[in-house]
């Protein structure tokens, strides 16, 4: 038996870094019903999921973007995921290039899991639309990033679920300067004070040092790039506006 999806409704993974911030914004722009899912498997920091609440509220906000759309959220521990990645986020591993190219960041096959995962919660909540923050065109090179391992796993999830869901990546090809600017285009200078004040990217979950950009070490591979993107973006403003 198919599973009766709504065209109207759609979940998205949500981290509460920047990325899935800006796709949460995205989808709240485009669906009716929009609802969350996020996963705890043992990250070093939970940071990132303690800013979660607060950004869903701020979007939640009267007048906000997500007033009367955004629903539920849904959080999954997966601790069994943490415990068989010997990497960065998970263990007291510095965060470096592997022999194998890959950041040691990488988590192997993270995204397959998320998405399996999300695709159970967003059959069983009737959802039709999955959005999720992964880019191909940025440093990482993590391989379950690419449009086409997405586009790939589209088709095993209908296949294995026998239904038709279908899977959004809104940052597939932006980088985290675009990022910025899409953040400003969807919700102007109120979902930039969100991104900026309450997402989090900072491998090392700091939460104690404000920058232009938003908190962070400034330091770690996840801070640069998002400073990076940010001073790329004002950049890009002032030229346009000149
Ligand atoms: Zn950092």
């Amino acid at each position: 038996m198919t599973a009766k999806l709504s065209d109207a409704r759609a979940l998205v993974l949500f981290s509460g870094g920047q990325d899935s911030t800006t796709c949460l914004a995205w989808a709240l722009t485009r669906f009716a019903e929009v609802e969350t899912v996020g996963f705890d498997y043992g990250q070093r920091h939970a940071v990132e999921l303690q800013c979660r609440d607060g950004i869903r509220e701020a979007l939640s906000r009267a007048g906000g973007l997500g007033e009367g759309r955004l629903g539920p959220d849904h959080l999954v521990p997966i601790e069994a995921l943490g415990r068989i990645s010997e990497t960065a986020l998970t263990r007291e591993v510095a965060i470096a290039t592997a022999e194998s190219g890959l950041p040691t960041t990488f988590v192997p096959g993270r995204n397959l899991i998320f998405l399996g995962l999300a695709a159970a919660v967003a059959y069983r909540r009737g959802c039709r639309h999955i959005v999720l923050g992964v880019c191909e065109t940025d440093y990482s090179g993590y391989p379950d990033c690419r449009d086409d391992t997405i586009k790939a796993m589209q088709v095993a999830l209908n296949l294995g679920l026998e239904t038709r869901l279908v899977l959004h990546t809104p940052l597939m090809w932006r980088d985290k300067a675009e990022t910025f600017a899409l953040a400003d285009r969807i919700g102007g200078p109120d979902l930039l004070r969100v991104v900026i004040e309450d997402s989090h990217t900072c491998y090392l979950g700091d939460r104690s040092h404000r920058h232009a950009w938003g908190y962070g070490c400034g330091g770690c591979p996840a801070c640069r790039l998002r400073a990076d993107g940010y001073e790329r973006w004002i950049r890009s403003r002032s030229g346009t506006a000149g």
